[in-house]
């Protein structure tokens, strides 16, 4: 059988598996909390049992530090991975010995469409906070529990298979690496029509090639939204979406307001990271809930102690419980997150994360009036989203000094010439009101933002040299 026809018959298998899985964990979503920790505990012991045998760099670690002793194993006596041990010991941490890190980067790279490698595996790259790319590699049962996931978040925005088909329109990275191209190539099947637009794309042409797909169902990263608010309150772009899903970046609550201004829905805000984590809001629209029966999910402070629900971690860990090829136990992601204590009204057992509050390489550390450091988020920004002459901004320190990006949403012969200063201005009094010292503040316009590889805006890139230190382990 030719790699094609291999190509062509596993992407089929792959989405008949994922919407077959996402029916058992929607109809467990109801059930009691004890149902999920079963199926919780039973797939940790698979992944757990799989890597101490198939992989060295876990069956040497687990001999050393004696985390694995009789049944059952238990998730907090398991050593906790961070990216850089991950990326460094890959070649032995894998499950499969022809998976080579510095190969398949490589190959991946080089990637110009959807590809498997070995006709088996999918490899994902990510950017890396620190410019070092993450690689990522999913078996069939790793991705099919990605789609399901995938798809459960879409079917909680009702967005079914139906006739005439759904006609999905997904603005992601330009890369074949990333995961939001592969998800997308995934779904090409046939259930519906889909569309995979670079957001690297001039936007006239995103605008003409959406006008003229007419989407259904409209998936971005929320910057890229917003410039899709401001072509429609234009005029020049005319969609009528059923469902605005965005997914990835930071959306502040007056983004989502001109959002559903634009657009005439209400978004639902998806959390989905390439180590397998995602989420999605559900019809309440209050907070995210964490899909906890593909991946668990523990919030950590500083010192990696876990954080009770209500008060906000330093970092999550995360165990892929379904990718047996490159295991990934308790993986550090550095994103803020506070978990709600309260149940939801929708009565969904699933975990929710009140907010995201971004990575933790966001947050600015300035000198405070009396001495000490003040934390500054990046949605202490979100005031320059309220202004209607500003498209989109990033936030850049330099020493003492923050560069504030903007792309003007106008041509600039018809903007402000007081944009600068007045925003300048706002955001200083914001700094000051949160007890600044002596804030330094500059505004220059930009024609475009740059874009990490994924596609994805960088609200705020913090001086490492000022960054709050966290230990890692
Ligand atoms: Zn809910």
């Amino acid at each position: 059988m030719n790699s094609k026809i291999r190509y062509q018959r596993r992407r089929l298998a792959d989405v008949a598996a994922a919407l077959r899985l996402a029916r058992t964990q929607t109809s467990r979503e109801q059930g009691p909390r004890a149902q999920l920790a079963h199926h919780q505990q039973q797939r940790l012991e698979s992944v757990v049992r799989h890597a101490a045998t198939h992989s060295p760099f876990y069956r040497r670690w687990f001999d050393q530090t004696g985390a694995l002793g009789a049944e059952p194993v238990e998730l907090n006596r398991l050593p906790v991975l961070d990216k850089s041990l991950l990326m460094e010991h890959f070649d032995e941490l894998v499950c499969d010995p022809r998976l080579r890190r510095d190969p398949l980067l490589e190959w991946a790279g080089r990637l110009t469409r959807d590809q498997l490698y070995l006709d088996r595996y999918r490899v994902m790259l990510t950017s890396g906070s620190s410019g070092r790319p993450g690689l990522f590699v999913y078996d069939a049962a790793g991705w099919r529990s990605t789609g399901a996931q995938f798809l459960r978040a879409s079917g909680w925005a009702r967005l079914r298979p139906s006739l005439p088909r759904q006609r999905l329109a997904f603005l992601g990275g330009a890369a074949p690496s990333h995961v939001s191209r592969q998800g997308a190539a995934t779904m090409g099947i046939g259930l519906h029509r889909v569309l995979a637009l670079p957001v690297t794309l001039p936007l006239p042409q995103l605008v003409e090639a959406l006008n003229r797909f007419q989407p259904t169902f409209l998936h971005a990263y929320p910057s890229v939204a917003m410039w899709l608010a401001h072509e429609q309150h234009a005029g020049r772009l005319q969609l009528s979406p059923q469902m605005l899903v965005t997914v990835a970046e930071l959306r502040t609550p007056e983004m989502t307001r001109r959002l559903q201004d634009a657009f005439g829905v209400r978004p639902f805000d998806v959390y989905g990271c390439t180590e397998g984590l995602w989420g999605s809001e559900c019809e309440h629209h209050q907070g995210i809930h964490l899909f906890e029966d593909s991946t668990l999910v523990e919030n950590v402070d500083p010192d990696g102690h876990p954080v009770p629900a209500g008060e906000p971690g330093a970092r999550l860990l995360v165990t892929n419980l379904y990718n047996l090829v490159q295991p990934m136990l308790r993986l550090e992601v550095t994103d803020l997150v506070t978990l709600d204590p309260d149940p939801c009204r929708c009565g969904r057992s699933l975990v929710r994360a009140r907010a995201i509050h971004g990575r933790s390489d966001d947050i600015l550390s300035l000198p405070a009036r009396d001495g000490g450091r003040v934390a500054v988020h990046p949605l202490h920004f979100a005031l320059l989203t309220r202004d209607p002459q500003v498209r989109e901004f990033q936030v850049v320190q330099d020493g003492p000094v923050l560069g504030i990006r903007i792309v003007p949403s106008q041509a600039p012969a018809a903007s402000d010439d007081l944009l600068e200063a007045r925003l300048g201005q706002a955001i200083t009094q914001q700094l000051l009101g949160l007890g600044v010292h002596d804030p330094q503040v500059t505004v220059e316009r930009r024609q475009q933002l740059p874009r990490s590889a994924g596609g994805k805006l960088k609200l705020v890139i913090a001086d490492p040299a000022t960054r709050p230190v966290h230990t890692s382990l």
